[in-house]
């Protein structure tokens, strides 16, 4: 069988650990016999972003901007128990993922990967509910004190033309804690326009939720940054047959709960962090999340949602096979293949990663699957864990059967 061609390269960022050993079999075993794979790889592994003192992370990212289209595996985010396993490191890097972002201006889009035999925990939910997560400011860039004794607190802006805006934040008759946050425009607007820019690229409905009635100039800028900007989508929205749906946090939540999923929803980075645990949570598996990063001119990055898996991978150095589910991995690559098709025409390479995809729950429907997941397949159905080496045997033969 001839190879299926590609023309632009992906770019392609190698991680770490059990994910590391992943990436590797999925490459060998899956892609590599079936497509004449082209990517400009940058290897992201913590001891190389060492070595380069972290300038591998930035040409990745750079290089993502230039081709429009990247794969990432997970990577190790160095803390201080990392700094003691790994002597070597000259300094605590900063997370990948963050400075990827950062230099691509993008929102991660976090979905489920749902199959028949696994079912949410809301009965109601049908299709899959994709969070998308403001990364920018908030609580998450805020400033916070501790007074204990009786006074007030002021918040108090100065622009660089000397103008000076003060306002009383309260008068305070004994202890008190307080805080201040702030979100840039520029942000705002760089999300709303990823949000919509994945609703057409994904023809699902958009929902974003703040609290306007409460915080009326903060989320309310929120609010009106996505009104102006849905202004340039509109038409492609209506053409397309999807809608762009604002409501506030608290009925949105209601509306979620009673919906059976297939959409997209927008939040406020705090809303984004707490509600994306309780949507994949509900959903079953971190292990089965896919994450893209979009930015708002269309450039996109996939990657598994979980980490580097550091457990099996001590595992595996002792030479254990492990049952590591390698789905939001190869999810990962057909994202980006599917993507590469589509914006340089291949429909055999968009054809493949949907065959490959097809292959995917083909074997977990037969019953093969990781460990992971056998305890969350409903009552009745025949599952049975396998290796990882197993499982993506089984999903070849699948694949190669359907080719
Ligand atoms: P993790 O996602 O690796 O593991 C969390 C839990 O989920 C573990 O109990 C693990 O066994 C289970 N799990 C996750 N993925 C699984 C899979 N594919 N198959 C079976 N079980 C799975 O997160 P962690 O343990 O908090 O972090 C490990 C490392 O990963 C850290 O160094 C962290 O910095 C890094 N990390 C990277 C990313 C990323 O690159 N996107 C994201 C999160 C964490």
């Amino acid at each position: 069988m001839e190879k299926i061609k590609m023309t632009t390269p992906l770019v392609e960022m190698d991680g770490d650990e059990m994910t590391r050993v992943l990436w590797k079999m999925i490459k060998d075993e899956l892609i590599l016999p079936f497509v004449e794979l082209k990517t400009e790889y940058y290897d992201l592994g913590l001891l190389h972003r060492n070595e380069t003192k972290d300038q591998v992370t930035v040409e990745a990212a750079n290089a993502t901007r230039r081709l429009g289209v990247a794969v990432k595996c997970a990577t190790i985010t160095p803390n201080k128990q990392r700094m003691v396993e790994y002597p070597q490191l000259t300094e605590m890097w900063k997370s990948p993922n963050g400075t990827i972002r950062s230099i691509l201006d993008g929102t991660v889009f976090r979905t489920p990967i749902c199959i028949d035999t696994i079912h949410p925990v809301v009965k109601n939910w049908k299709k899959p509910i994709t969070i998308a997560r403001h990364a920018y400011g908030d609580v998450y860039k805020s400033v916070d004190l501790y007074t204990t004794e009786p006074g007030s607190a002021t918040l108090t802006f100065v622009g660089e033309s000397g103008e000076k805006k003060e306002l009383l934040v309260q008068k305070v008759d004994g202890p008190a804690v307080w805080q201040a946050a702030h979100n840039k425009e520029k942000s705002i607007r760089s999300f709303a326009r990823s949000c919509f820019q994945y609703a057409i690229d994904t023809k699902q409905d958009l929902w974003f939720s703040t609290k306007d009635t409460i915080a009326k100039i903060y989320d309310g800028e929120f609010k009106k940054v996505f009104e102006e900007e849905f202004e340039h989508y509109r038409a492609k929205f209506e053409e397309l047959g999807i809608t762009y749906f604002y409501t506030l946090i608290d009925d949105a939540v209601a509306r979620v709960i009673r919906s059976e999923g297939g959409f997209i929803w927008a939040c406020k980075n705090y809303d984004g962090d707490v509600m994306s645990d309780m949507v994949s949570t509900a959903f079953g598996s971190l292990a089965m999340m896919t994450s893209v990063l979009v930015s708002p001119d269309g450039t996109t990055e996939y990657e598994a949602a979980h980490g580097t898996v550091t457990k099996h991978y001590y595992r595996h150095l002792r030479g254990e096979e492990t049952s590591t589910n390698p789905m939001a991995t190869i999810f990962a690559w057909t994202g980006a293949l599917r993507k590469r098709g589509q914006l340089d025409g291949l429909t055999e390479l968009e054809q493949f990663a949907d065959k490959l995809e097809q292959a995917c729950f083909t074997t977990l429907n037969q019953g093969t699957m990781t460990k992971d997941l056998v305890g969350l397949v409903d009552e009745g159905v025949q599952a049975h864990a396998v290796t990882s080496a197993a499982f993506l045997a089984a999903v070849r033969g699948n694949l190669e059967a359907s080719l």
